[in-house]
């Protein structure tokens, strides 16, 4: 019996750098200062240095709330419409709903699983402000559309990088702000839930500073009516312990995909993820679409392999957004990727070893 293989594996990767988070905590447990203070600043500052594209970085409580905090300072009108793809993790439509606006599914595409310019046209109104491209699974959408449409008719365009963060697109025009998410399982994750927004506007930084202590800089003075969502202490100085490690987690994520598509290769049932031209996929998922999505499922875990689906519903459909008039067949690329989309463990320790013995597994059940 060969050991199990689990989707993900966070004790291993801590295992690795045991000795400096723990460091990193202890030293913020010495100092008793939990709430911002010099370790958020220091992890604001070394991430905004890691992602090099001049934009400041705005530390939150969540990835949600990178996104919910990104949609208030907006200052949009109760209402106004968002559009959001249907094939998303739901926070994306979530924020916007709790931002007291009105979220707009449209499709994505079948190959990359992302929203474009030509679906978000198709949705568009004449109440449209915003739109919120996701870039899921660790690869941007196609920006320059997307943002060419979003200026030629003044809305503005938010990134949802939460499984993204360091992915790249050669020449891509930025939207006003980007969410990351710090949940466990993202890229860089830290020990509880944690997330940043970043924007290249210092003034729009300034809000989104306001927003996450309840509105206003000076206490009990308060401009916008904003909320409680700040970067914990323990969780920036985790995730300053383990950013420097974040490049070789990419690097060996972005190994095993290559390890992946080749050996899938030779497997015609599945069809493997592909990377636009000019992109770097940093694979939070590595996502293959299947016929018997199911029935495999079942097979790998008998085997001892751990699989998610990413995601099982698309979000048009939800109960919770009923009242927004969602249908079955309205989007048929998203209600179809959740029938086929299955994920495969691609965490950096994984290896080439276990990455063979989960392909061989995937080839024995389609033989
Ligand atoms: C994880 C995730 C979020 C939310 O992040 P949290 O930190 O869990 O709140 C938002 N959007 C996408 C696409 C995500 O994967």
């Amino acid at each position: 019996m060969t050991a199990h293989i689990p989707l993900l594996d966070l004790g291993e990767q801590y295992d690795t750098i045991r000795d400096e988070v723990d460091a990193a905590i202890r030293r913020v447990v010495d100092s008793q200062r939990f709430i911002l203070g010099p370790e958020v600043e220091a992890f604001e500052q070394a991430l905004a240095a890691y992602l090099d594209d001049g934009r400041e970085v705005v530390g939150c409580a969540s990835g949600t709330d990178a996104l919910l905090l990104s949609l208030k300072a907006l200052d949009l009108e109760p209402g106004d419409e968002v559009i959001v793809p249907a094939f998303t993790f739901f926070a994306t439509a979530g924020a916007v709903w709790n931002a007291g606006l009105k979220p707009v599914f449209c499709d994505v595409e079948s190959e990359h699983f992302n929203l474009t310019a030509r679906t978000v046209a198709e949705v568009w109104t004449e109440r449209t402000r915003a739109v919120i491209a996701v870039h899921l699974f660790g690869q941007m959408a196609v920006m320059d559309e997307l943002v060419a449409l979003a200026e030629a008719r003044g809305a503005s365009l938010i990134e949802d990088a939460a499984q993204s963060i360091g992915a790249a697109q050669e020449g891509a025009p930025r939207g006003v702000a980007t969410a990351l998410s710090f949940f466990p399982s993202k890229n860089l994750g830290g020990f509880g839930d944690g997330g940043a927004v970043t924007s290249a506007d210092p003034d729009f930084a300034d809000r989104l500073r306001k927003l996450r202590v309840h509105g206003g800089h000076k206490m009990y003075h308060h401009e916008m009516v904003g909320t409680n969502s700040r970067l914990d202490a323990l969780q920036a100085a985790v995730l300053a312990a383990k950013l420097p490690h974040l490049t070789d987690w990419t690097d060996a994520r972005r190994l095993l995909a290559t390890h992946y598509g080749e050996a899938l290769a030779d497997i015609p049932e599945v069809i493997s993820p592909p990377v636009y031209p000019g992109n770097v996929h940093v694979y939070n998922q590595y996502t293959i679409r299947v016929r018997r999505r199911d029935a495999l499922r079942e097979y790998l875990s008998g085997q001892g392999i751990g699989t998610g689906v990413y995601y099982p519903v698309p979000l048009h459909v939800q109960e919770c957004f009923a009242a927004l008039g969602g249908r079955r067949g309205q989007f048929p690329v998203s209600e179809t990727l959740c029938e086929e989309v299955l994920s495969l463990p691609v965490y950096p320790e994984l290896g080439t070893e276990r990455l063979l013995r989960v392909v061989s597994a995937i080839g024995r059940f389609y033989a």
